[in-house]
């Protein structure tokens, strides 16, 4: 649930918005039709900048998934230049086909950045699928027309796009395959091509309109612009091992703290065991789960991963009853969950009666809290190091406690 409301609140309600915004501007006509010219040149220098990003970032899925728009905005802007005379039906029936088509193919290749051979077998790939577009675009017959109209679904489902049932069936197998495939990534640049596709397939699906087809392709540029962005800042202020926020975040949100606040330090007790014990990646995922316990910290606070395994859980403008209810309580659920080692050959769920055959150990995890509360005069970092000495003094009282100063 909390998953739900994150994805809704950033990425996702970003691009579901802005394909809803051009939907109210095509249905009310908000944007008259002479001021489509600068649309026209809007998404040209859009769709060039997020080129550029993608190459700057070295993301060879949105570099050549951007081609697709890119070709057929150039085919629409100079149909004699590149055609001798480019069909609308042609238009019509041969980009989404090819948009769907060239998704499918090249979304289900593995990111391996732009530079490296897959990025040029991509690339290529993408090129040789758009000069198909495009012959099929300059050499587009009756007999192409007529097999690709072919009747395919039952009666009663005709009307319910534009374009013909063979090409809305291979549109809606794309983006199901890509909608699949985005959920097993983290990163906004590995969801965005489904976002991009369903941008395209709207004008090609439903309204067969060359501004429409224009303003969406604005639409995919500025997701894939969107996407690169965001990751982008992920990388700036997430922390990468444990995906809450870092440090760095922790300053920025410095600059703008009120005058009152609490912060509390928390530090893993003889954490070095883990990693002496069991190896660094059982280290790693002691950290996981803590930070994800720390994450979901009560009454308004928010975990940083201050470095090592130190956390900074930042209070702001709350109670010093509340801040320290909310802090034992997180102290003690780590303390009672503790941290299960399993059998490298584990699977990846444990059964029950397995569990109760002693072939898990549970070990002991607990954390140390320093609290301290925000004064006048001393600056957040001052008052970090205050928290410092608090959990100093909590490791010395025999660790798996909270002092505040
Ligand atoms: P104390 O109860 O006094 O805090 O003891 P401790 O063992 O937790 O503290 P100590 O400072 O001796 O050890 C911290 C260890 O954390 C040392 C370092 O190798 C390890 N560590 C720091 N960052 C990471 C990380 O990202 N992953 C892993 N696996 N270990 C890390
Ligand atoms: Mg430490
Ligand atoms: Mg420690």
């Amino acid at each position: 649930m909390q998953q739900f409301k994150e994805a809704l609140s950033t990425f996702h309600a970003l691009c579901l918005g802005m394909i809803l915004l051009a939907l109210c501007i095509l249905k009310f006509g908000l944007i008259p039709t002479y001021a489509y010219y600068f649309v026209w040149q809007s998404t040209f220098v859009f769709l060039i900048i997020a080129l550029f990003l993608s190459i700057y970032f070295n993301k060879s899925k949105l570099f050549v998934l951007l081609l697709f728009p890119l070709f057929f905005d150039l085919a629409l802007a100079f149909p004699s230049t590149l055609f001798t005379k480019l069909s609308v039906t042609a238009f019509w029936h041969i980009t989404p086909l090819i948009t769907a088509l060239g998704y499918l193919l090249l979304y289900a290749l593995q990111e391996r950045g732009l530079f490296s051979s897959f990025g040029a077998f991509r690339t290529a790939l993408g090129l040789i699928v758009l000069g198909i577009g495009y012959l099929g675009l300059k050499y587009f017959s009756p007999s192409m027309q007529q097999a690709l109209d072919t009747p395919i679904l039952h009666a009663s489902l005709h009307g319910l796009s534009k374009a013909s049932d063979f090409i809305l069936i291979i549109s809606l197998i794309s983006l199901l395959f890509i909608f699949l495939i985005s959920l097993l990534f983290e990163v906004q640049s590995q969801k965005a091509p489904f976002w991009m596709l369903l941008a395209q397939m709207i004008p090609f699906l439903f309204l067969q309109e060359s501004n429409s087809f224009l303003l969406f392709s604005l639409v995919t540029s500025l997701i894939a612009i969107s996407a690169l962005v965001h990751d982008a800042y992920r990388m700036a202020y997430a922390d990468t091992l444990t995906g809450i926020p870092s440090r760095r975040a922790l300053e920025e949100r410095f600059l703008h703290l009120g005058s009152h606040y609490m912060i509390a330090m928390a530090d893993i007790d003889f954490f070095k065991k883990f990693n002496d014990k069991f190896g660094h990646d059982i280290g790693d995922d002691v950290l996981k789960l803590v930070a994800k316990e720390l994450s979901h910290i009560k009454n308004g606070g928010k975990a940083y991963r201050y470095g090592g395994e130190e956390f900074t859980i930042l209070f702001n403008g709350k109670k010093k009853e509340e801040c320290i209810m909310a802090l034992e309580e997180v102290r003690e659920r780590i303390f009672r969950r503790g941290f299960v080692i399993r059998d490298k050959n584990r699977p990846e769920k444990v059964p029950q009666e397995i569990q109760k055959a002693n072939t898990v150990k549970k070990e002991r995890l607990s954390i140390s809290i320093g609290l301290a509360t925000s004064s006048k005069g001393k600056t957040p970092n001052e008052i970090i190091k205050i928290a410092d000495d608090a959990l100093y003094k909590a490791k010395e009282s025999g660790r798996n406690c909270l002092i505040c100063l």
